[in-house]
């Protein structure tokens, strides 16, 4: 399958007062055309500093991306990109859905103006033509009435309504990847799975390959094909969606299973969470970002990082107990996998 999107390395790092957090260490992504790949992981697990990445939505005087890091995108390296250059991707060919409508969207400027924009702007068509692809891609999207609803502006609409118009903005351009970050977050279950839905439908309606970036495994199970589950600013296992839900292979995936709401386990009931804390970022550990919360850890886990290793088919791992060489490494002794 063609590749679309294909990240090696990608470390980000930002300045703050406290000092420099690493909040994405070493990511590695592909995503190929037509696809759902889902990001999961905890809040600061560094998922949406990649998803921003690769738009380049990072603040500009705070961020750094690594000297070694490559984000390719159609094969063309976009690293080195300037905003001006960036700008041009950005809504054509990759666009951004966020978990706040209110926040992204502009609540002053109608609905129907916001809609018209992107394409006005990308496309150079007249206002009547854009009008009438806007008009288009509210009905697509599940609006009722839109020549009216053209009219409105962002807080006459529901949550629901407001993440669908989000989703039309964003699809208008016809881009290549839409990336969503978190974009069911806020909704309640019903309108949650009528939102999954509609990702589906424009996906196959487009084509579209579509990031999802996401806590839930609700909403990878739902959507998803593939799966990179992130940890403490790196990937730690990846594969289609059987593989991280029927053969996890790392301690931290199992975990996240174990935690997730079930059907059959009362609400009051509390998740089963994986005890302690994500490492401190600012001093990353020498070893398994995971070890001091891992049941399994072993000796060689505290001092050495994991490397990849690759199971069957695309499903890869970042743990010492699927990596042959763990035995022959003593503690102490210098890095040599
Ligand atoms: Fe646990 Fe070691 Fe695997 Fe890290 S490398 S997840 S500490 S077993
Ligand atoms: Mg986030």
């Amino acid at each position: 399958k063609e590749v679309l999107v294909e990240v090696e390395n990608l470390q980000v790092s930002f300045k703050t007062y406290g000092g420099t957090v690493q909040a994405v260490r070493g990511v590695n992504l592909t995503l190929h055309k037509g696809e759902t790949l889902a990001i999961v992981g905890e809040s600061g697990s560094g998922k949406s500093v990649t998803a921003r990445s690769l738009m380049k939505l990072l603040p500009l005087h705070t961020s750094v991306i690594g000297q070694e890091s490559s984000i390719r995108y159609k094969g063309r390296e976009i690293t080195g990109l300037s905003e001006k250059e960036m700008r041009a991707l950005r809504g054509s060919e990759i666009a951004m859905i966020f978990q706040d409508a209110m926040t992204a969207l502009n609540p002053t400027i109608t609905i129907g103006e916001q809609i018209m924009e992107g394409i006005i702007r990308h496309q150079k068509l007249s206002r009547t033509e854009a009008r009438r692809q806007a008009l288009e891609m509210l009905q697509l999207v599940g609006i009722r009435d839109p020549e009216a609803r053209m009219k409105q502006h962002l807080h006459q609409f529901s949550g629901g309504m407001r993440q669908r118009i989000m989703i039309a903005i964003a699809a208008i351009c016809n881009p290549s990847v839409l990336i969503a970050d978190e974009p069911t977050t806020a909704l309640d279950v019903t309108i949650q799975a009528q939102i999954l839905d509609l990702f589906k439908m424009l996906q196959q309606k487009t084509g579209v390959s579509i990031i999802i970036i996401t806590h839930d495994l609700g909403v990878v199970a739902s959507i998803a094909d593939r799966v990179n589950v992130m940890y403490a600013g790196r990937v730690v296992e990846s594969g289609t969606v059987r593989d991280i839900f029927y053969n996890p292979q790392h301690p931290y995936t199992s975990g996240l299973l174990g935690s997730m709401p079930r059907l059959d386990r009362s609400r009051k009931e509390p998740l089963q969470a994986i005890p302690g804390t994500p490492p401190d970022l600012f001093a990353p550990p020498r070893g398994c970002a995971f070890a001091a919360r891992c049941s399994c850890a072993m000796e060689v886990c505290a001092s050495y990082q994991p490397g990849t290793t690759q199971l069957a088919d695309g499903h890869a791992v970042d743990c010492w107990l699927q990596d042959a060489r763990a035995r022959h490494l003593a503690p102490g002794r210098r890095k040599t996998a």
